[in-house]
């Protein structure tokens, strides 16, 4: 059975790149008929964060990403959260200590310190806690045994590191980026188990996958050098039979393809980085979030689904459950992909198009409701047929419909300067009479008519005086099709806005 995990450290909002790492391991775990899990790595205390658990809840709730498996549904293999799973790593870590593959460092902060300037004034490029200056430093693996002994029974601090072997290949077949090769001399000594009793990320991530049963990690390419240390880890531990496959995730990038994408650019170029508004507990600084400025949870999931992959062929509007069946690892890119904004606007617009009027009448109600006016279901769908080609969010239903219930009491004087004319003024004037004998409801075509006879009888064309009618009837030089908010106004109304905007 497929079992994927999600594994977010609650260390802020989470960032859109995570929201895609989700998704993707969603998309493969339905399509092989698997487990998606979440599994909440919480095991760095300085840079928990709080409410970020409940943030990174809501975003996949938001998005429809449920998992199977998480902190608050859990199933077998839990706890899910590492911080309640603290007592699991200590018994690996001394597994790995007694066959030789990690030891006990007791280098104080200040060693360590002297030990890096030293590399550096030597000049070594990345200094590092290796096979070479281990020898130099103070571990178990170079002080008499029993002075490892009585350093440990009398509680000196101490940290467990990886022995990383000194001259060997490492090799994983990535799922996306294939053959990845790493010689040992570029990799350090990592710390596995802190002073403080708490593992580090390596090897909480990696006793927990095992643990957990999971057959596939994909995650972002950030993680990519970790890689070689983890699959170190999986042979050490003598489970190398069931090591997951990898599929490291191609990088976001900015709009210009400069670099990797940022939370700083979302605000600097006028999108929001995050899936829902964010302030920092700490900083109190404010994020703005693709929920609130008014994407929809599945126009936005299609289009962070086409952030790296693409189903080969030229369909772009996908369903979740389309999704699902196209969707395939093979089909991710190994380049990184540019954030284009344009693009999940381009797929707003498409799912607001195509969702019945039902779906979409209460956004209008509700925002025409703020500012004291009761639009009926009726009149609200009248308005969504007119609108629903030209908005990009349902925020715009009512700023583009505002002129239908709140008569202009100004007009646009540049096109007034422009527009406005004495052939305007006759045909207006006639067609307010005319609108006068009028006693029911019309729609476009009999609004249009009726103007059309106007003018016609007073020798003027129509498009000569177009304009210079809808600033009368709206105040503004552009909107969407005038018959059919004559229709929505009514005669009666509409020969009153004429005569308004006659005096
Ligand atoms: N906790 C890591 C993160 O925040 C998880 C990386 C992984 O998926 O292995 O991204």
């Amino acid at each position: 059975e497929v079992r994927v995990r999600f594994a977010p450290s609650p260390t802020g909002a989470l960032h859109i790149g995570g929201v895609r790492t989700a998704l993707y391991n969603y998309l493969f775990a339905k399509k092989h008929g698997g487990k998606f899990l979440l599994r909440i790595e919480d095991t760095d205390q300085n840079r928990f964060v709080p409410g970020a658990e409940d943030y990174i809840r809501e975003s996949l709730d938001w998005l429809g990403i449920t998992p199977d498996e998480s902190p608050w549904k859990p199933g077998e293999v839990g706890p899910y959260r590492q911080s309640e799973r603290k007592e699991m790593y200590m018994q690996y870590a001394l597994d790995l200590v007694e066959k030789g593959h990690a030891y006990y460092a007791f280098d104080t902060a200040e060693e360590l310190e002297a030990m890096r300037e030293r590399l550096t004034a030597a000049r070594v490029v990345q200094p590092q806690y290796n096979g070479i200056t281990r020898m130099q430093m103070k571990n178990s693996l170079t002080l008499p045994a029993d002075e490892v002994k009585a350093r440990l029974e009398s509680g000196d601090p101490y940290v467990i590191r990886v022995k990383i072997p000194l001259k060997e290949d490492v090799r994983l077949n990535d799922m996306i980026r294939g053959w990845v090769m790493v010689h040992t001399s570029t990799l350090d000594d990592k710390v596995l188990m802190k002073s403080d009793g708490m593992p580090t990320y390596h090897l909480a991530n990696i006793v927990d996958d095992h643990l957990m049963g999971i057959t596939h990690v994909i995650r972002g390419e950030e993680w990519l050098p970790s890689a070689p240390l983890h699959v170190l880890l999986y042979r050490f531990l003598g489970w190398e039979s069931t090591m997951p496959q990898f599929a490291h995730l191609p990088l976001l990038l900015k709009p210009d393809g400069n670099g990797k994408l940022s939370k700083r650019d979302g605000d600097k170029l006028g999108f929001p980085v995050f899936p829902l508004n964010w302030t920092d507990p700490f900083t109190n600084e404010k994020s703005s979030g693709f929920r609130e400025k008014g994407y929809l949870p599945d126009a936005f999931l299609n289009f962070l689904a086409f952030l790296g992959w693409n189903p080969g062929d030229e369909r772009e509007i996908f369903s979740v459950e389309e999704l699902v069946e196209a969707f395939s690892i093979e089909r991710i890119g190994k380049a990184g992909t540019k954030f284009d904004i344009a693009k999940a606007n381009w797929y707003n617009e498409q799912y607001i198009r195509n969702k019945p009027n039902t779906a979409l009448e209460n956004f209008l109600i509700e925002d025409a409701k703020a500012e004291g006016i009761e639009i009926s279901s009726e009149k609200a769908n009248a308005i969504l047929n007119l609108l629903k080609e030209r908005v990009v969010f349902p925020s715009d239903f009512w700023r583009d419909s505002k002129f239908i219930f709140i008569a202009p009491m100004a007009f646009d004087q540049d096109v007034a300067a422009k527009k406005w004319n004495a052939d305007a003024i006759t045909v207006l004037t006639a067609y307010a009479a005319a609108l006068d004998q009028v006693t029911t409801a019309f729609d476009a075509s009999q609004a249009k008519s009726l103007l059309e006879q106007t003018a016609e009888t007073a020798g003027i064309k129509l498009g000569k005086i177009m304009q210079a009618v809808r600033l009368a009837v709206t105040g503004m030089g552009a909107g969407p099709d005038l018959m059919e908010v004559f229709a929505i106004l009514g005669p009666k109304e509409l020969a009153q806005r004429i005569r308004f905007a006659l005096e």
